[in-house]
């Protein structure tokens, strides 16, 4: 087994580098738009303490970082995705 080096990614408001498994991560895709956890293209990244996920910014620090603006869909399910997040942390995503 070929073990490779965790790819590490910047959360966007932290500015700590973490393991890309351990970030959410929210993508500006070419063809579906904003999306949560998936997709190709423009990419911010989020850490998992909850300082950074529950700031009141970081919807705006995310739309800057994507150079994008929010449809009040993907608002819902980024905050449902980071509700159901806090209440179950071990659950994983
Ligand atoms: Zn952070």
């Amino acid at each position: 087994m070929i073990k490779h080096p965790p790819v590490m990614r910047i959360c966007i408001s932290c500015k700590k580098a973490y393991d890309r498994k351990n970030l959410f991560k929210i993508t500006k895709d070419h063809k579906q738009g904003i999306i949560f956890q998936k997709g190709m293209g423009r990419s911010a990244y989020i850490c998992k303490s909850k300082k950074c996920y529950s700031d009141s910014k970081i919807k705006k620090k995310l739309q800057k970082a994507l150079k994008t603006f929010f449809e009040p869909e993907f608002v819902d399910i980024f905050e449902k995705e980071i509700a159901s997040y806090n209440d179950n942390p071990n659950k994983g995503i």
